[in-house]
């Protein structure tokens, strides 16, 4: 293997701290608490884990972090009243809704009756718009962590050819945006893109937000190139299960320059980066000075 492998369990760690620093202050020159608020429908397993593992982190770094466990034949009004109430409410600085919602629940609706300046998931249409205009916005978790971890690899990213595979709304587009406020040439690629491995052989960035495992073959990479795989993919091995991500780690660490791997690759940033995004929108919500390196 040639590539260094880049630790986002031990940068994730990093963010936290700083997180807690700057919550510590926060409490100690202005008596505030940021506040987290984490709003759960219905029993889907993977996100009661999501959501146990944000209440322990937001409590490990000092904020307040609020539960609302709601069963999953909620109304629509009934949840749209509880999102107003917490975007009333001065304690709360930050409103996560835990996705998916319920069939019958119109997430987009949902995610766009948060204030603005509370939504930290960064789904809001107001601050998609804001990041897709360069103004300053929440910035989606994972393509946040991302980009933090380039950041750190490389300092500016200023004219390196950068690829997207993958254009959703939540990890894809955001990160292509991201991406071009760094000065990068940025290419989304896609199911329909002819000549996939060519279009990732030009790329000096690399980032595979796909959900196909071990897609991304060594032989699509261009020497030296930076892989960042945001793939969370369960699949058999042997008897049991592994996670792998949407790069084939063993043949891409071969050739790149850096890599993350899956797990302790990007997964351990999306959350860090959440109570980043929390202690973000509590200073701006007071006009204090936001925390330094801990947004896009
Ligand atoms: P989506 O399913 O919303 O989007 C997948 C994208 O990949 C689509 O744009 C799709 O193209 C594209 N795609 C699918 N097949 C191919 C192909 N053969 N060639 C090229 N592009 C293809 O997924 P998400 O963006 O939500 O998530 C992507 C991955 O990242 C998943 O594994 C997910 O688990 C993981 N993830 C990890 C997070 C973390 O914290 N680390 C957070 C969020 C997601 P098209 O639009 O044309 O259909």
């Amino acid at each position: 293997m040639t590539a260094t492998v880049i630790d986002g369990q031990a940068f994730a760690a990093t963010v936290r701290e700083k997180v807690a620093a700057h919550v510590a202050r926060l409490k100690e020159e202005n008596g505030i608490t940021p506040g987290l608020a984490v709003v759960l429908v219905g029993e889907d397993p993977a996100s009661q884990v999501y959501v146990r593992s944000k209440h322990k982190q937001t409590v490990e770094a000092g904020m307040a972090s609020f539960e609302f466990k709601r069963d999953a034949d909620l109304t629509e009004a009934e949840l749209l009243a509880l999102i107003a109430k917490l975007n009333a409410d001065p304690k709360v600085h930050g409103i996560l809704v835990q996705l998916p919602l319920p069939p019958h629940l119109d997430s987009d609706l949902v995610i766009n009756s948060i204030d603005p300046a509370k939504d930290v998931d960064g789904f809001h249409i107001s601050n998609v718009g804001l990041l897709g205009t360069g103004q300053k916005a929440m910035v989606p978790c994972t393509p946040l962590g991302c980009l933090m971890l380039l950041r750190a690899q490389h300092g500016s990213l200023s004219g390196m050819n950068a690829v997207v595979i993958g254009r959703s709304n939540i990890v894809g587009k955001p990160m292509a945006n991201l991406l071009l406020g760094e000065s990068c040439t940025v290419t989304i690629a896609h199911s329909r893109t002819r000549d996939l491995p060519g279009v990732v052989r030009q790329a000096d960035i690399v980032v595979a937000a796909v959900g196909r495992p071990e897609m991304v073959k060594g032989d699509w990479i261009k020497p030296g190139a930076t892989v960042i795989d945001v793939g969370i993919n369960r699949v058999p091995r042997g008897e049991k299960t592994a996670l792998v991500g949407d790069v084939d780690f063993a043949s891409a660490a071969e050739v790149a320059g850096a890599i993350t791997p899956v797990p302790r690759g990007v997964g351990p940033m999306t959350i860090a980066c959440l109570l980043a995004n929390t202690v973000t929108a509590c200073c701006r919500a007071h006009g204090l000075p936001e925390p330094e390196g801990l947004t896009a």
